[in-house]
């Protein structure tokens, strides 16, 4: 059998009816996809992470499910109300409002996710029933059969050698003569409990699956026409870029261009899987083929912004055994599986940033109470929020003169909190004040990239 291709469809393009039908000519038109992987219609995760947190009363409570319940109705209607699939979602709903009172009692992470994981259940089933109604074999996969995580619930660990051998087992008998229709973002771990792999991790799972399958390639269905030289939210002129590197990508996704989930690219790495983001409202525009190697390599290639920076400084109290400092606070943090983004030191301090990688799905924060408090025991902590990091991603960044000035010089009028440079040949990264980040992305963009 010729390499297949997965296909993942985000949460606006799976938002309606409408927008499904236009995942479904996406679908057909690519005769090698046997995969589709789907998000939860958009704005669902964000109402579940809402009733998951517990802290609704009864009539806020039922707000947001009535919220949940129309979106889903109205997929429902325009299929002409499927008995069976009719039966599937309000048996989900049903489930839905036990789950979110027994949240508002008591809140905890394996409810959270099992709450959680429902809007990718709801949207799968409709979309399996829509392709069914246009004639297609399609089958609905529980991916929690195949996708094996560890139990760290809200931001779990995929098993990758569990997961290959599982999807292998039972989806290779499948993949001849059907398409199978899967959620995107959840797992569940060797217990069966289910488990989520952060949010935007959609991306991050049509990756692992093709990975399993040895897929030819992914396709990443969105709602822009590819991935842009900043986000086209942001700057007008922003444009899309036809081809770019596994590495250039994935620094754009770690620094926060929200369009690929950070960890997308490394299982497409490791298969050295090509990757094509694409938009499902308008397929024939095109988009951008992310592979090992391109024939353009740029300086600079695009700019990317991550809002709600926190900068953490600690002091070490005892300033004559300096040497073991860092070795202290990096332990402390490794033991609550934080990882840290950027880092600038001195002898007696350390200033870092920490890594937004796949942030817990129940919006927990990455810095609790019980971190801080073992932090202080050996340092003193301050913490400054309202910032934002500005990546310029590019090629040889670390090796051309003048790199530095030229992108100072484009921002001498604004306060530069801390500067990241050297470490990747491929970007250059600093803290600015949030409320002038829009201001400097779009001067960098106007400057360099226009
Ligand atoms: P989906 O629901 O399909 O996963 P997302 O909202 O997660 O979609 O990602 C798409 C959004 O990412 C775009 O609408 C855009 O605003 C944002 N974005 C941020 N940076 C970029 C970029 N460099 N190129 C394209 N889109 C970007
Ligand atoms: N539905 C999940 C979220 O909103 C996963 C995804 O869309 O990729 O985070
Ligand atoms: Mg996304």
């Amino acid at each position: 059998m010729n390499p297949i291709n997965v296909a993942k469809f985000g949460g606006t393009s799976v938002a309606n009816a409408a927008a499904m039908d236009n995942c479904a000519n996406v679908v057909l038109a690519n005769p090698a996809t046997r995969i589709v992987v789907l998000s939860a219609s958009a704005g669902v995760t964000n109402l579940l992470v809402t009733l998951a947190q517990g802290e609704l009363d009864a009539a806020g409570r039922d707000a947001e499910l009535a919220k949940l319940a129309d979106i889903q109705h109205a997929i429902l209607a325009s299929l002409g109300h499927p008995a069976e699939v009719s039966d599937q979602i309000h048996a989900q709903l049903d489930d839905i409002r036990t789950m979110a009172q027994q949240a508002s009692q008591h809140t905890d992470a394996e409810l959270a996710d099992r709450l959680i994981a429902s809007g990718e259940l709801m949207s799968t089933r409709l979309f399996t029933e829509l392709l069914r109604q246009r004639g297609v074999n399609a089958h609905w996969q529980d991916v929690r059969q195949i996708m094996r995580t560890d139990s760290r619930f809200g931001k779990a660990t995929v098993d990758i050698v569990a997961t290959r051998t599982l999807c292998q087992q039972t989806l290779g008998p499948l993949l001849g003569d059907t398409l199978i229709i899967t959620q995107g973002f959840i797992g569940a771990d060797s217990d069966g409990r289910t488990t989520t792999l952060g949010r935007g991790g959609s991306d991050y799972s049509a990756a692992l699956l093709a990975e399993a399958l040895d897929a030819g390639s992914i396709e990443i269905w969105t709602d822009v026409p590819g991935i842009y030289t900043t986000d086209p939210r942001l700057v007008s002129s922003a444009r899309p870029i036809p081809e770019i590197s596994f590495v250039e990508a994935a620094e754009m996704a770690t620094f926060g261009a929200k369009v690929l989930h950070p960890a997308t690219l490394q299982p497409a790495l490791r298969q050295n899987i090509p990757v094509f983001v694409g938009s499902s409202k308008a397929p024939a525009e095109g988009g951008t083929w992310i592979r090992a190697s391109t024939e353009s390599r740029p300086l600079f290639r695009a700019v990317a912004l991550r809002r709600q920076q926190v900068l953490v400084t600690l002091h070490s109290l005892n300033m004559f055994h300096a040497y073991g400092f860092l070795a202290e606070v990096f332990g402390i943090l490794a033991r609550h599986r934080i990882s840290v983004d950027l880092i600038t030191t001195s002898e007696v301090s350390v200033s870092l940033t920490l890594d937004h990688t796949g942030s817990q799905s129940n919006g927990e924060p990455i810095l609790s109470d019980k971190v801080l408090a073992e932090l202080g025991q050996w340092c003193k902590v301050e913490v400054e929020t309202g910032l934002a990091l500005v990546a310029l991603i590019g090629n040889r960044m670390s090796e051309v003169n003048g790199v530095a000035s030229q992108v100072f010089a484009t921002l001498n009028q604004h306060n530069i909190r801390m500067i990241c440079y050297g470490a990747s040949a491929h970007n250059l990264c600093f803290l600015v004040n949030e409320g002038e980040a829009n201001e400097i992305v779009n001067r960098l963009h106007q400057t360099l990239l226009d």
